[in-house]
């Protein structure tokens, strides 16, 4: 692996929210977490990850959307497949108006409509749509009365059967205490599963809880990877902490070169021609 990893097994360098000896457990094995068993859970988390997830894929030019991808992308209730601006643009411009432009099935005329399609799904056990589902519940969209306890429900559902964008979520709610009652270390469980997987989010996320630990060497690292994978908050955390003396000038160079290398990747013509013209 690279320099900048430091070797883990230093007291202190534990990663935030381990769970402790009487803690709830999400963890297998969590009751006996040793300082041992600690540093290799950290040396994994350091080292897995690195690319982002399949799901972060628009389907049909096969780029990596850009971050944040809802404003780069759009999600089809027919197929729950977020198709990138772009290739939404490259769609209308053959005249694919008024259907998926994935799997051609006719856009839902409205609200009801969208419900059902990702319903239907949702009875197949599709965990992306278990996920939006939880999604409309928690916020009360589509029609749906707000109902948190059954947004947590199709969430850990979702989340159980391997969706990131769902781990991210519990992530928020339990860290922070939105809607459920907080607690801190099962919501950076979560981050830690998908961030494992290559989800973006969650290792921002991650890095934002060792920088308020004031483990500044661990933040870096979590924000160095997320940088990499093109996301501009992290890359603004490392610019900041190099600022104010809390990374080194070579970690800074070393996110931007990595950050601009992702954004170049993302790249396309089609989607430079949807930024232009602002769809
Ligand atoms: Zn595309
Ligand atoms: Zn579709």
């Amino acid at each position: 692996m690279s320099e900048r990893m430091e070797p883990v097994d230093c007291p202190g360098n534990e990663p935030a929210g381990a769970p402790a000896l009487n803690d709830g457990a999400a963890v297998e094995g969590a009751d006996d977490w040793s300082a041992a068993e600690a540093a290799r859970y950290l040396d994994r988390l350091l080292n897995e990850g690195h690319e982002r997830w399949e799901g972060d894929r628009c389907p049909i030019c096969f780029l990596l959307i850009g971050l944040p991808v809802e404003e780069h992308s759009m999600m089809n209730a027919c197929c729950t497949k977020r198709v990138c601006n772009g290739c939404n643009l490259a769609a209308e411009q053959r005249g694919i108006y008024d259907r998926c432009p994935f799997c051609r099935t006719p856009h839902p005329t409205d609200h009801a409509a969208a419900l059902t399609m990702i319903q239907k799904r949702v009875t197949k056990g599709d965990a992306e749509a278990i996920y939006h589902l939880g999604q409309y519940y928690y916020f009360g969209r589509l029609g749906l009365n707000k109902d948190v306890p059954q947004a947590i429900e199709l969430l850990t559902e979702s989340a159980e059967l391997g969706s990131l964008e769902a781990h991210y979520s519990l992530g928020q709610m339990y860290y922070n205490g939105e809607g459920v009652e907080e607690d801190e270390s099962r919501g950076i469980r979560h981050w830690w599963e998908a961030a494992m997987k290559g989800h973006v989010s969650s290792r921002h996320g991650l890095g934002v809880v060792e920088y308020n630990e004031g483990k500044y060497k661990l933040a870096v690292q979590h924000w160095m990877i997320s940088a990499k994978m093109g996301d501009k908050d992290s890359l603004n955390e490392i610019k900041e902490m190099f600022m104010e003396g809390q990374a080194t000038k070579a970690q800074y160079a070393e996110a931007l070169r990595g950050y601009g290398d992702a954004v170049e990747e993302m790249k396309s013509h089609q989607r430079e021609e949807a930024k232009r013209l602002g769809v």
